[in-house]
């Protein structure tokens, strides 16, 4: 990536896609735009830890909650070199409109601690999380702000989030104060693999709305997967079952392309990366680098790993049909534009990737209720929603399309499924009417 697009402003990207949603949109109150573009609130940190050696270092990091118009604040926490409070504003932004498109009662929060994961040892990362929570103090809360795993952190940290906050809040049911807990503590069945199974969901509900050539469905499609993390490798193996062939993956340390037109052996690779700690390598592949998967020739191309992975120099050379954004916001705003007029139709991650925070919803209700679902419980009531939402953010493509205006901003699906999330936010805001 060039460093010019590296500088692009998480949260300048999430405006520039609010005022092309709001474009298309019935009047909104001017006032409930401006409250909207703003978080509203934002915490910054500094806190010390003793590392394994000794020594004491200085972590910074922060929690921001976007709107509790909803429901409370929820959204994941990230443990990456890379975190910024303007990321995070804008992730916590981001959380709001997913928690409003697919209809969860939360508003939208974000978390974060400027860390390398892959230079610290569990027991460094452990004393990092109880001292980052204890710092958010009461700002978290099972009724006011509820984190969640997000980039480099696990169902692992997410205990250390509830047994901190429980060491604090003795004597009460503090289980629904974080979600994606292990199962045995309160976790939710399917919560890991949520996310991609959702975001398969959603790809498999356009599909029989827009199947691509003859063929409905998923079987015999050729998929690029960027990330074999917990979304990218759920995704693949879904995809798999649905009957395609993954072609290429990738992680952090590099990727892979098939051998052979029938795809990857998922359990290999698996295998291998279990192993050798990355996808590199693996039995019947080649390497290739990150760029080089992007840009190949597929049907659907899913960014599981980090943002602004495609941008405005390396759109043209895009190749797939279908995008579907399994990270937060993987497309730059300028890279949609080229993808728009190149034709090819991308899922956005408010509605792709939002299947964690449905199965988080579920967790916290099963937590509040001391209630148990099963896996398949669990993901059966995802499929139906994000079935459905999907559907939802179709309709509303086509009907945006039809408008006057629609020829000088064409819509896309990020603008009608934004638009959805917007209206409803803007409805439910008046509803309870401004305060005072
Ligand atoms: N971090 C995930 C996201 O960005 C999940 C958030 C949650 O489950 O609260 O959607």
């Amino acid at each position: 990536m060039t460093s010019e697009e590296i500088r692009i402003s998480p949260l300048k990207m999430r405006q520039a896609q609010f005022h092309r949603a709001v474009r298309h949109m019935g009047h909104v109150k001017r006032g409930l735009i401006d409250f909207f573009l703003r978080p509203k609130r934002t915490l910054s940190l500094h806190f010390p830890v003793e590392m394994d050696d000794g020594s004491v270092r200085i972590f910074r990091g922060y929690r921001s909650l976007h709107s509790n118009i909803l429901g409370p604040g929820k959204g994941g926490i990230r443990y990456h070199p890379k975190v910024t409070a303007r990321e995070v504003e804008a992730l916590a932004t981001l959380m709001t409109w997913k928690c409003s498109l697919i209809r969860v009662p939360f508003g939208g929060a974000k978390g974060g601690v400027v860390c390398d994961v892959k230079q610290l040892s569990q027991p460094e990362l452990r004393r990092i999380t109880r001292r980052y929570v204890a710092e958010l103090g009461d700002n978290i809360g099972p009724h006011t702000d509820i984190p969640a795993p997000d980039l480099y952190t696990s169902s692992r940290t997410m205990a250390w989030v509830y047994d901190t906050y429980q060491a604090l809040h003795p004597g009460e049911n503090n289980l629904p104060v974080v979600t994606g807990k292990p199962l045995e503590l309160g976790g939710a069945e399917g919560r890991d693999e949520a996310t991609g199974h959702g975001a398969i969901s959603a790809l498999e509900r356009y599909l029989d709305l827009h199947p691509l050539g003859d063929t409905r469905g998923l079987g015999g499609r050729r998929v690029a997967i960027q990330g074999f993390g917990e979304v990218g490798r759920v995704a693949a193996r879904r995809c798999q079952e649905l009957g395609a062939r993954v072609i290429a993956v990738s992680d952090s340390a590099g990727g892979i392309r098939a051998d052979h037109d029938d795809g990857l052996d998922l359990d290999q690779v698996e295998r291998h990366k279990a192993e050798h700690g990355r996808v590199e390598g693996a039995p019947g592949s080649h390497a290739i680098d990150n760029e080089a998967l992007l840009e190949l020739d597929c049907d659907i191309l899913v960014p599981a790993a980090l943002a602004n992975q495609i941008h405005r120099h390396n759109a043209p050379r895009i190749n797939a049909r279908i995008i579907v954004e399994g990270a937060n916001a993987p497309i730059t705003p300028q890279a949609d534009s080229v993808l728009q007029e190149r034709g090819i139709t991308v899922l956005p991650d408010i509605l792709a990737n939002s299947g964690g925070v449905v199965v988080s919803y579920y967790e916290w209700v099963q937590n509040l209720k001391n209630e148990t679902w099963s896996r398949a419980e669990n993901l059966a009531r995802l499929d139906h929603r994000m079935q459905e939402v999907t559907a939802e953010v179709v309709n509303r493509l086509e009907a945006m399309r039809g408008q006057q205006h629609a020829r000088r901003n064409p819509p896309d699906l990020r603008t009608a499924a934004l638009a959805i999330a917007i209206e409803r936010l803007a409805r439910i805001t008046l509803e309870r009417g401004i305060w005072p």
